[in-house]
């Protein structure tokens, strides 16, 4: 089982969660070619994907939806697309282009099956209709999924106990958030309750999560303007080293994919 995180942040968001008897989506906002050529870049095979899961319906977690499920149905792979029903409403929204495919109501809470996965949705509390994080248990393996949520919600830290491997927002830096160049009411806005998880955040929330399984934490969701991959790397690495655990972390980019594997280093 590896993740591949495409592309994490407000330019676009979509992963990978690559299983053994197929592949699941999270998030589809990047281009058709975008998401080929990241594709490319990680050395999977856009054919083994097997259905796409929606965090929630803003643009740059649906934006490429529409074209990039097109492009994929040219190629005769027609993928169903879970999400909450407030979420699928909004994806057929926003995503310009309308969505040629399966849009499959899945409430939260609901355990959806696919390609030996199953896929847990839990609340997160974010300015959408009715966003979501995801617990993936896959060959063995669990991934904790959060990001776009303005704290941890406690359905949240409840599913994220005991993963292996963690990929949750970490998107500004407060300091930098403050003291930046946003306007005021974005300020206020991103670092409200419906807002974004900042670096001190999930550093709290991540506490409680750090079991004997845990294997890798990967930031997600980084601010170009009010954070940096450093800031993120290190505040994970010491809130680890305080109690001694030995996993790697990571932060996810909008620019390269990334890919994380449980097992190897
Ligand atoms: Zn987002
Ligand atoms: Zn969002």
């Amino acid at each position: 089982m590896k993740i591949h995180v495409l592309a994490s942040g407000s330019k676009g968001n979509a992963t990978i969660i690559e299983g053994s008897g197929g592949s699941l989506l999270i998030d589809c906002g990047l281009s058709y070619k975008s998401f080929k050529a990241r594709c490319v870049d990680v050395g999977f095979d856009p054919k083994d994907l097997v259905a796409v899961v929606l965090t929630h319906e803003h643009n740059d977690h649906v934006g490429g939806l529409g074209v990039c499920m097109r492009g994929l149905a040219r190629e005769g792979l027609n993928l169903p697309v879970y999400a909450t029903e407030p979420t699928l409403h909004g994806a057929r929204v926003f995503s310009e282009t309308g969505v040629a495919t399966q849009l499959e109501a899945a409430p939260l809470n609901t355990v959806v099956k696919c390609a030996g996965m199953e896929v847990v949705g839990f609340k997160t509390s974010h300015n959408a209709a009715q966003p979501q994080g995801f617990r993936i248990a896959c060959d063995g393996v669990v991934v904790g999924y959060l990001t776009d949520s303005g704290f941890m919600t406690s359905e949240a830290a409840e599913l994220l106990r005991d993963c292996d491997i963690l990929a949750l927002e970490s998107n500004h830096d407060l300091r930098m958030l403050r003291t930046g160049s946003y306007p005021a009411y974005l300020k206020e806005h991103i670092a409200s309750d419906k807002g974004h998880l900042s670096n001190a955040q999930v550093n709290e929330a991540l506490v409680p999560l750090i079991s004997n399984c845990l294997k890798a934490v990967i930031g997600m969701h980084l601010s170009q303007e009010n954070n940096q991959p450093a800031l993120v790397r290190d505040a994970f690495a010491a809130t680890l080293a305080k109690q001694g655990h030995p996993a790697r972390v990571y932060a996810a980019s909008q620019f390269m994919a990334l890919t994380v594997e449980a097992g190897v280093s």
